[in-house]
């Protein structure tokens, strides 16, 4: 195997220690490279606040910010962001991403897309979920959202055929699923955003170099 690379879509408007502290958990769990991309999301669903730029800018300075830190001696690389879905101007569905980065990189490469459980709840109605699995493994983050899914549901299947430990996801390419138990940060972006828009600050709640940009292109300002 190439590596393991962890993907975790989202708007990211903006970053927060919520995504990036994640991140950091999926590299110490073991996953080689962990993608952050941002989406596009369709015309009739909420946009986000600031544009597709910002949000990548962000999502890049916050990962140059983390590989200034270390970790037991050795600098916190490998957490990087991908703007595969701000390329194609279309609404980014997860199989179609999935796709292109097969195209892209080494056959043997394996890849793990890293969802909340409230994601996992409506797994159902993603966009041709069925060819999902043969592309890449499903991490599903707990936060609370605890659901029962019965036999006859895409879940309830699913669990019963893919469900693996960590140690074996980690070593297959695809077609695994695993629920993961993390302590998850209380954090969101729209709490971010309330805050900057009522003018007090979020510091520590993204680090100083997001802060600055957003100050500096006066994003969420008028929330
Ligand atoms: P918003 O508040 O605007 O809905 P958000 O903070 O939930 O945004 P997203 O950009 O929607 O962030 O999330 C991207 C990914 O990060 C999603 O998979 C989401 O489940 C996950 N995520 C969001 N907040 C946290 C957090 N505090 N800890 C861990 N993962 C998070």
């Amino acid at each position: 195997m190439t590596k393991h690379i962890a993907l975790l879509g989202g708007t990211f408007d903006p970053i927060h220690i919520g995504h990036l502290r994640m991140a950091i958990e999926l590299r110490l769990a073991g996953f080689d490279e962990v993608r952050l991309i941002p989406n596009n999301v369709p015309p009739h669903r909420e946009q986000p606040k600031a544009s597709a730029e910002h949000r990548l800018a962000m999502v890049q300075l916050a990962c140059e910010h983390l590989t200034q830190q270390s970790i037991n001696g050795e600098a916190l690389t490998g957490i990087v962001a991908d703007d595969i879905e701000l390329k194609r101007d279309q609404p980014s569905y997860s199989v179609a991403t999935l796709e292109l980065l097969r195209q892209q990189l080494p056959k043997d490469t394996a890849l793990s897309w890293v969802i909340g459980d409230d994601a996992w709840d409506s797994l159902h109605k993603w966009h041709r979920i069925e060819a999902f699995l043969p592309l890449a493994n499903l991490v599903i983050i707990n936060r609370g959202h605890e659901n029962q899914f019965s036999v006859d549901t895409l879940q309830g299947q699913w669990l019963k055929q893919h469900a693996t430990e960590l140690d074996n996801l980690l070593e297959c390419t695809n077609g695994k699923l695993i629920r993961l138990n993390w302590r998850l940060l209380d954090v969101s972006a729209t709490y971010l955003r309330s805050l900057l828009a009522q003018g007090q600050g979020a510091q520590l709640l993204t680090p100083d170099v997001v802060l600055k940009y957003i100050a500096e292109y006066q994003l969420y300002k008028f929330d």
